[in-house]
């Protein structure tokens, strides 16, 4: 050990004896089952000698087997060796927080101790790790130690003992084992302005830090910056990656929000939240550039605020997220809206529902480039890493069968169980999904259920608070309308474009203000994000008197419309906590304590329509839940019941033949209510259901 080390070694002993005598006390006392480590605040290094501190944090590595070192030699009370135990910093001071996207060699970041926070977005299993390989001479059985470190595994050239080559083999008695860890963190998404794509960051962990965390969790990570080449096949690259090891981990609140919100910041916000036009400044504020939709805008606002989730005193909870759901026509400006989200949203996830990674939406056991490429890692999907946030899905439709079993857990009980590979994990994933899906066929049939015309279950579709169709129709004066507004949209752009290009444009920055003005949000997107975080924050308002009574009319009178024992349900109770969720979040719009009636009959107008929209039996024009439920509605269940008595009938009256011909059924289809084709139709579904069977070509018999 040389001088300097010895002075820095001194040095320790006496940190520890004025500022972690209780710690290493504790430590010794549970050491070495419990605990294995030595937790020791940047403050407090630094409080006790400034240049000690700054020293570890330029040379991490050697402070840290200094300390370590220290900690053996210092005086216990008990006879006890804390020969393996670790030293770990944590706080660092805020400029030692870095982004990850900032990680650069010109910065001395490479080689120093620093924190980065994101959100574990996969994590390997714990494995053990081999730190010292004992090799074992077949020859003459002598043990030849070898330490291993992370370049590879590294083999003894000759036995110690006969001085031949081997053959060797490990003995893993003798030798020592480390749990270890890989994690991928990447930026949390709050942290990224206008859709930015989050970069990420592995590091690596060992003992008694491993195993701590799961994908999704959010954390702040302290370590040391080093780089490993990059090797592309066989050849070694110049290029290197930039990755930490860990020296301490420690998961932050669920809560943990990266926004600054000032006391200005505050005045504005409270000064705004009583604008009587609030709402429709809201709206106004939702992807201007998209015209028309003022619902389903003033529906995104309230999803943005979610309602409040109810923890009941019998320990189950309610959830305050909303669900909603854009099916409609192509090009009608949906994936324009969601993606908007991405400006306004504190915490947002925008993907599309193939999901851009192997973890797709939900959560998946994978075993990938990551690690060693031999282990299964966890790696959180979109929903997941939106937990306390909105997840935009576009293409809801295309998402993988896999997600699909997992939707229905994480969409009502807002989270992810993933049981696969060993691997067991509940994943929490307490989101709002906003999703947006084609019909079936491309284009919507106005004249076909709903439930018929999405690929996604009726089970799943009964998860979505609101579901709103979008058609893409003929209609001159809507149609001149929305060419003016997307024409004014398109000059707006390209004035502003101009003039920035252009040193020399023609036109005045008041004529760009002019017309930009028109296209632009009400409430700028940053004095949104924020609003939205402090009402979701400091707000949590209740039902009045009124609201409730307003609901409850409203939800037994749409029940009553069903009372009859023929008439189909026209909405099921699901429908009523989406109408409690909604008024609470309009509630909170206003930073209101109370969910008032004004608030009820917002909602009540919004839901009555998307249940017009895709509540409603085409057939017979009545509100039906089973059209959403199950996706087929009465009277088309009734008719089927009739199709299948009519083969039954027909199959009778021909009993010396093998079956109800199918010619005659569909002659005779108009009897229950059908055209031929669409008999035949239906014919096709009975059969794959396993409801009818052919007995011979052209005949058909029930089961
Ligand atoms: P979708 O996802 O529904 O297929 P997109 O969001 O990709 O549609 O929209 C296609 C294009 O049409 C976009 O450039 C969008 O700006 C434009 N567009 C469609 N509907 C509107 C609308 N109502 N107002 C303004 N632009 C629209
Ligand atoms: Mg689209």
């Amino acid at each position: 050990m040389s001088q300097a080390e010895r002075g820095e070694l001194d040095e320790f002993l006496s940190f520890f004896r004025d500022y972690c005598a209780d710690d290493i006390a504790t430590l010794a006392q549970h050491y070495p089952k419990e605990k294995r480590s030595l937790y020791v605040d940047y403050d407090d290094v630094y409080n006790f000698e400034p240049d000690l501190a700054e020293r570890y944090l330029s040379r991490p590595g050697e402070m840290q087997e200094v300390a370590e070192e220290a900690l053996r030699t210092y005086d216990l009370p008990v006879d006890i060796s804390l020969g393996q135990a670790h030293v770990r910093l944590r706080n660092l001071p805020r400029e030692n927080t870095i982004d990850i996207r900032a990680v650069r060699v010109s910065d001395d970041h490479i080689g120093s101790l620093v924190a980065v926070q994101g959100i574990v977005r996969k994590a390997t299993d714990v494995r053990p790790k081999i730190v010292e390989a004992a090799f074992e001479c077949q020859r003459c059985g002598t043990m030849t130690y070898i330490p291993q470190n992370d370049s590879g595994f590294q083999e003894p050239h000759e036995c110690q003992g006969c001085e031949r080559q081997g053959p060797f083999r490990v003995n893993n008695n003798e030798s020592q084992f480390i749990d270890s860890q890989q994690l991928r963190v990447q930026e949390s998404p709050e942290g990224l302005r206008g859709g930015e794509t989050p970069q990420s960051i592995d590091v690596n962990l060992e003992d008694d830090i491993c195993g701590r965390v799961t994908p999704g969790d959010h954390v702040t990570v302290v370590g040391r910056l080093e780089m490993e080449q990059v090797v592309s096949g066989q050849e070694k690259t110049t290029v290197f990656d930039p990755y930490m090891e860990g020296v301490s981990l420690t998961i932050e609140d669920e809560e943990f929000e990266d926004m600054d919100i000032t006391e200005a910041d505050k005045k504005e916000i409270i000064e705004l939240s009583n604008h009587d036009g609030i709402y429709e400044e809201m709206v106004g504020s939702v992807a201007p550039s998209i015209y028309g939709y003022e619902q389903e805008k003033l529906a995104m606002i309230l999803q943005l605020f979610s309602g409040v989730t109810k923890h009941l005193p019998d320990g189950s909870r309610i959830r305050g997220d909303l669900h909603m759901l854009l099916i409609g026509d192509p090009g009608t400006g949906k994936s324009q809206m969601l993606s908007y989200i991405r400006n306004i949203a504190p915490r947002s996830v925008y993907t599309s529902g193939k999901g851009s990674s192997s973890a797709g939406l939900t959560a998946a056991a994978v075993r990938d480039d990551f690690g060693d490429g031999q282990q299964w890692t966890l790696e959180a999907g979109a929903l997941v890493l939106a937990d306390k946030g909105i997840a935009a899905v576009d293409e809801l439709d295309k998402m993988r069968p896999e997600d699909r079993s997992a939707m229905h857990e994480a969409l009502e009980q807002q989270q992810i169980s993933v049981s696969k590979a060993g691997i067991n994990a509940t994943l929490k994933s307490r989101c709002s999904l906003l999703g947006a899906a084609n019909p079936k066929y491309g284009r919507f049939d106005q004249y076909e259920p709903i439930g018929e015309q999405i690929d996604l279950e009726p089970a799943l579709i009964s998860r979505f608070d609101l579901i709103f169709t979008v058609t893409d129709q003929p209609d001159p004066d809507h149609d001149a309308q929305l060419a003016d507004h997307i024409l004014t949209t398109n000059y707006a752009g390209e004035l502003n474009t101009q003039r920035e290009e252009l040193p020399a444009s023609n036109f005045s920055r008041d004529e760009v203000e002019d017309v930009t003005e028109e296209v632009e949000p009400t409430i700028d997107p940053e004095l949104l994000r924020k609003y939205i975080a402090y009402a979701k924050r400091n707000c949590y308002p209740t039902m009045t008197d009124e609201a409730k009574q307003a609901i409850r009319d409203f939800y037994v009178d749409l029940r009553a419309r069903g009372a009859d024992e023929d008439a189909p349900v026209p909405v099921t109770a699901r429908k009523l906590e989406a109408l409690v969720r909604l008024s609470e979040a309009s509630a909170r719009v206003r930073l209101s304590d109370y969910v008032e009636e004004e608030d009820a009959e917002r909602v009540i107008e919004i839901v009555q329509s998307c249940l017009q929209d895709i509540g409603v039996d085409p057939e017979t024009g009545q509100f039906d839940a089973d059209v959403v439920e199950t996706g087929t509605s009465k009277s088309q269940r009734d008719r089927i019941k009739s199709l299948r008595e009519l083969i039954t009938t027909i199959a009778d009256e021909y009993d010396d033949e093998p079956g109800a011909p199918v010619d005659q059924i569909i002659e005779r289809a108009d009897q229950v209510g059908m055209d031929g084709g669409k008999a035949e139709q239906e014919l096709e579904k009975l059969r794959t259901r396993g409801e009818i069977y052919e007995p011979q070509g052209g005949y058909v018999r029930t089961t």
